[in-house]
């Protein structure tokens, strides 16, 4: 039997794991916790001391802690033109899969996705909308275990991988160091360790690239202030292009719910998640900046990992009323919020003029449409990113380009960034290294 070693346990990992089902020795390598082990010190503590950040890693990746809004499109979340047609028979494998195994019918609902008449009417924002399955991160988190569990899949925890090669993976697990054989390798890593990762793929002579990133801020504020536009229109996807060619977009809003940490190697940044069953009376949304090569030719990420850390001076993400933020208006407090692990400061000084003006652009433009989203109770934390690491070269079945046997699917791919595509992608692998044993 061949043996397939996958690093990481997020969903590229594990949904690449169960469809390469019994034919395989499957094993997955996975740095973090089991899913049950995994906590949101966010709440209780004010520092962010986790050395293995049970946000984003163990059982479940980053998306064991998501927020679990399924969007069952492969147009998001995606690069253009990566998947191939037969991706969308894998969507719809996936959406089988979710429902055989999410909890019990009241966790899980379906929003329409008919764009309100009003929100058309303003020609610089574009509003999209898509399928959505939302479970929460309690919906999410059963769905996973319970994955797991039918496909009966051979995670081992604690293990972080050091080394990769075409037919190799070395390891520390616990205090010792271990070096497997494997037919196949599916990097399945997702943001985190991506400098290393990347480095690692340098030295095997493979070829990474830096051609944008997503840098943004997350808006916090009572949930009643966002319900009328929430009500209307769940999950609210808008763009916006300043005159110069900056695109922002919403992202990811949560409503019920609370503002997170991301600890990446050396800096921490904030994301948001809420629970299906237990609400916070607090809904946040993000707006990401997407820079891009084109623009910045010394390299996005370069520039965007500057702006990063400078937004993490104290070692933690920081927050401003969001009144200061657009009109430098330092009269309103900001007692409302939901991260204790988070400092006080000024984003607005600290962004480069270019981005405080389109976020301020952004805003504005949106206000017009729906008039609550700036009040004085609400704040905005930065930074939040998405895409950390250099993109890797993959083809449409997700085979590295210039080898044979290694794949990269998900997030550490730097192609595709939900949960949905991300697990589209780990199949997709499978169903390529499943062809390729059929010719051997
Ligand atoms: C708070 C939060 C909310 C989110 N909400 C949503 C949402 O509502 N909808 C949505 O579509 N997406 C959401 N996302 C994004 C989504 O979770 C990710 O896109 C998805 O999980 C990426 O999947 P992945 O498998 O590629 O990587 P990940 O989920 O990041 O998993 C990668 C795994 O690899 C492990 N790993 C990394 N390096 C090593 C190593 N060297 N050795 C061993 N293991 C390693 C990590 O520990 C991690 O567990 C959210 C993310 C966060 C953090």
């Amino acid at each position: 039997m061949k043996r397939v070693i996958i690093i990481g346990a997020g969903p590229a990992g594990l949904f690449a794991a169960g469809a390469l089902g019994k034919d395989f020795e499957v094993y997955i390598f996975e740095e973090g916790k089991p899913i049950e082990e995994r906590t949101n010190h966010v709440l209780f503590n004010t520092e962010c001391e986790c050395n293995i950040c049970d946000i984003l890693k163990g059982q479940g990746g980053s998306g064991g802690f998501s927020d679990g809004k399924l969007t069952m499109t492969l147009e998001r979340g995606a690069e253009k033109g990566i998947f191939k047609e037969e991706a969308e028979e894998e969507l719809l494998k996936l959406g089988k899969l979710i429902n055989k195994f999410s909890p019990p019918n009241k966790y899980k609902t379906i929003y329409p996705v008919k764009i309100p008449e009003r929100y058309l009417k303003n020609p610089r924002l574009k509003f999209e909308s898509y399928p959505l399955i939302y479970l929460g991160t309690d919906g999410i988190q059963k769905l996973i275990q319970n994955y797991c569990e039918n496909n009966s899949l051979n995670i081992y925890y604690n293990c972080k991988v050091v080394d990769i090669t075409e037919n190799k993976v070395s390891f520390k697990k616990d205090s010792g160091l271990g070096t497997w054989k494997a037919d196949y390798v599916i990097i399945a890593s997702g943001g985190v360790n991506s400098e290393n990762i990347k480095e690692n793929l340098k030295s095997l002579n493979i070829q990474t690239e830096d051609t944008f990133m997503d840098l943004g801020i997350r808006i916090e504020m009572p949930r009643k202030e966002l319900k009328e536009l929430q009500d209307e229109f769940y999950d609210f996807k808008v763009s916006y292009t300043t005159d110069e060619g900056l695109t922002l977009r919403s992202f990811c809003i949560n409503d019920g719910g609370i503002v997170v940490n991301e600890k990446y190697d050396d800096f921490v940044a904030v994301n948001g998640r809420s629970n299906f069953k237990e609400k916070t009376s607090f809904s946040n949304l993000a707006i990401m900046a997407r820079l891009t090569k084109k623009q910045f030719q010394s390299g996005p990420k370069w520039l965007g990992r500057s702006i990063v850390k400078r937004l993490n001076m104290a070692g933690l993400p920081i927050y401003q009323s969001l009144q200061a933020f657009l009109y430098e208006d330092y009269q309103y407090s900001t007692n409302y919020k939901t991260n204790f692990k988070a400092f006080p400061g000024n984003i607005s000084n600290i962004l480069p003029g270019f981005l405080k003006s389109a976020f301020r652009k952004y805003l504005k433009e949106l206000k017009k449409v729906a008039p609550k989203i700036i009040n004085t109770n609400a704040i905005v934390y930065a930074p939040e990113l998405k895409y950390f690491g250099e993109e890797i070269l993959v083809d449409l079945d997700w085979k590295i380009k210039g080898t044979n046997t290694l794949y990269a699917v998900g997030h550490a791919t730097g192609k595709v960034s939900s949960f949905i595509s991300c697990a589209v992608s780990g199949m997709l692998a499978a169903e390529s290294i499943k062809k390729e044993n059929n010719k051997t």
